[in-house]
């Protein structure tokens, strides 16, 4: 799909709420508070009624989109963008593209990360690459002072299984055994081999899980990257895509907020090849909890 056809098809907010219904009741509209069956409003179809709690409501109730006064295309528009460009797009881009406050522009982009967070996620099996980088200010001391939290580099570790899905991970520090949590969390114990570069944490993460036997070491010292199978290339292109995102779209990520947009990246790394990545990204928006302003900014 085109962002003309987009806007061609979600032409008003009806037709927005049309599909975002279909997403949310996939069978029919239900009470959110008793989940019982509703009726429509003769006059304004798209609220909905719940006789049994007196109770009226919109597809849009309860939901990420709740309480925005964005027209829905402009929602629509939002997800589309961060869903069709590949290192992502920053929120003052958004607020370009769309004619909206940098603000909003803010806000909104959090809350769609936020709901691609809430997607499932399934254990890494087969041959699994971990990895760790750090990313952050290059100029370290010139652009920020001392206790800045941009001041820090900071570690992303991944864990990418070959042919497969990748996971990120903004994390305190990559002692061993941070990293064997790590593993333990998204890797199936059935995994057949680690891969890892030589990095003096690995070898006791793999043993706080049970792999020694399975873990392999790409000696990138003696200046070997790729050795039979044994290689860490497929997460080092995942980690240099995030880089180009992190450099090229959102130039600036704070600490605070490096988890989230390695949510967004994992989610859309995950499913570049797939066609559905836009209508699997509203319903994630339409089934997850709300998220506020006041709980971004704590
Ligand atoms: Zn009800």
């Amino acid at each position: 799909m085109t962002i003309i056809e987009l806007c061609d098809t979600f032409s008003n907010d009806d037709l927005c709420r049309e599909l975002l219904e279909r997403l949310r009741w996939p069978n029919a509209p239900e009470c959110p508070r008793c989940k019982g069956p509703v009726a429509r409003l003769i006059n304004t179809p798209n609220i909905l009624y719940c006789k049994d709690c007196d109770y009226q409501f919109t597809v849009t109730a309860g939901s990420i989109f709740h309480d925005s006064h964005l027209p829905l295309i402009k929602w629509f528009t939002a997800v589309y963008l961060l869903c069709e460009s590949k290192k992502g797009m920053s929120a003052m881009q958004i607020k370009r593209t769309l004619g909206i406050s940098y603000k909003t522009a803010w806000y909104l982009c959090h809350r769609i990360r936020a709901a691609m967070a809430t997607a499932e996620k399934s254990m890494l099996y087969g041959t699994v690459e971990m990895d760790e980088t750090y990313v952050g200010a290059k100029k370290q001391g010139h652009q920020h002072k001392p206790g800045h939290p941009m001041c820090k580099k900071q570690i992303v570790v991944a864990l990418r299984q070959r042919g497969g899905e990748v996971r990120f991970f903004h994390a305190e520090d990559a002692k061993s055994g941070t990293l064997a949590q790590y593993i333990k969390d998204n890797v199936s114990e059935d995994v057949d081999v680690m891969v890892t570069d030589e990095y003096n944490s690995y070898p006791g993460a793999m043993k706080q899980t049970g792999l020694t036997e399975r873990h392999k070491t790409i000696k990138h010292k003696a200046k070997v990257y790729v050795d039979g199978d044994i290689h860490t290339n497929t997460v080092e292109s995942a980690f240099s895509l995030l880089k180009r995102g992190i450099v090229g779209t959102w130039h600036k990520i704070s600490a605070k907020h490096l988890a989230a947009y390695l949510q967004e990246m994992e989610f859309r790394f995950n499913r570049r090849n797939s066609k559905t990545l836009f209508l699997d990204t509203l319903r994630h928006m339409i089934t997850a909890d709300p998220l506020t302003f006041e709980e971004l900014t704590a």
